[in-house]
């Protein structure tokens, strides 16, 4: 990845998904990641395991594919806060939604969440 960025880019990231997606071992999550932190572009949502499984218990998509929940996700929420609600489902997801353990007791959205236990 790092000789392509000499190669082909005088060893600059390239700022746009075409360009990230076309380093080896680059895909849209990380393009994603680089893009909203990186240059401060909302190109996309990043989905990573946390805003997959959070999107799905919250009833923001139907979907498992994480092209599908993104696209999902982008149809709900406006672009400018693309990078912070990836930040957020994240933070959420590390901090109270556990994959095999929902501390739903102490969530803020229990009211909201169709999953919640509690
Ligand atoms: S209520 Fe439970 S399942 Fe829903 S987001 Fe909160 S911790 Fe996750």
């Amino acid at each position: 990845m790092a000789e392509a960025v000499v190669d082909e880019h005088d060893g600059e990231i390239p700022d746009t998904m075409d360009g990230l997606v076309a380093l080896p071992g680059v895909g849209r999550k990380t393009a994603n990641v680089v893009l909203g932190n990186a240059f401060g572009k909302n190109v996309g949502v990043v989905v990573d395991t946390h805003v997959k499984r959070l999107a799905g218990r919250l009833g923001l998509t139907k979907e498992t594919s994480p092209d599908r929940v993104e696209k999902d996700l982008m149809e709900l929420v406006p672009q400018d806060d693309w990078t912070d609600l990836s930040h957020l489902l994240i933070f959420h997801g590390r901090a109270i939604c556990d994959a095999r353990k929902p501390r739903c007791e102490d969530c803020t959205l229990s009211d909201l969440c169709p999953s919640s236990r509690v």
